[in-house]
């Protein structure tokens, strides 16, 4: 694979600069993502990131244990799927709601974050990134205001700025267009599908079989920025 196909993929780390010991973003994000905070800031916000760069041994991690049943899966409202009832198939969509697939997220490239407002997190709370929060009656409201008005101003926006059938409305996830763009761009099928098949992936031989389908509804299915 080529130096860009592993940065796709989630399968090196060259392109990252770390914040903290568990958080990395794209070095070539960096000065504009401290302009996003720089500016927050005067408007009173917190901006923090709870989630950057994923690998793809991270992401896959986090598949095999909602596939086994080792981390429950939740729907649409919060309720725990019982999966031992579900078909391969419903199950694999169940999880795409959430997760994405290792080797399709975009945390795997380094300029998608998720974001929160520290100092709008009530005390005692932990952070759930769950749709409520960002919402009307929600703690970070503020942010989700300022996010809309504000972030295309420093290049960013929001690929899943609500449910197109495939991810779930996630008004915390930003992604940095410069950068972005150009991975969407070069990102495609048949890369997913030789990154999977050299993979130990739970489901996999379904999975291979309805990648296309798969890739249609929640790869390739974001917002236009
Ligand atoms: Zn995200």
């Amino acid at each position: 694979m080529t130096e860009l196909e592993l940065i796709l993929t989630g399968q090196t780390q060259s392109h990252l600069h770390w914040l903290s010991n568990n958080i990395a973003i794209h070095k070539d994000m960096l000065s504009a993502f401290e302009q996003l905070r720089a500016a927050a800031k005067t408007a009173g916000l917190e901006l923090t990131i709870a989630s950057g760069f994923r690998s793809f041994e991270r992401q896959l991690a986090i598949w095999q244990n909602k596939f086994s049943g080792l981390t429950p899966i939740k729907d649409a409202s919060n309720r725990v799927v019982a999966i031992a009832q579900l078909t391969n198939l419903e199950k694999i969509n169940a999880i795409m709601l959430f997760s994405a697939l290792p080797g399709a997220s975009r945390h795997h490239w380094g300029c998608d974050i998720d974001v929160y407002a520290k100092n709008l997190l009530p005390d005692q709370q932990a952070l759930a990134l769950e749709p409520w929060e960002y919402q009307a009656s929600g703690h970070f409201y503020p942010l989700t205001l300022w996010l809309a008005e504000h972030a295309k101003d420093f290049g960013f926006f929001l690929p899943y700025d609500k449910f197109r059938g495939g991810v779930s409305h996630e008004p915390w996830h930003l992604s940095y267009l410069p950068l972005s763009q150009h991975y969407q761009q070069a990102y495609n099928l048949a890369l997913l599908a030789e990154t999977l098949a050299n993979s130990n992936i739970q489901g996999k031989t379904q999975l291979i079989a309805l990648l296309p389908e798969l890739y249609q509804r929640y790869i390739v299915n974001i917002a236009s920025a």
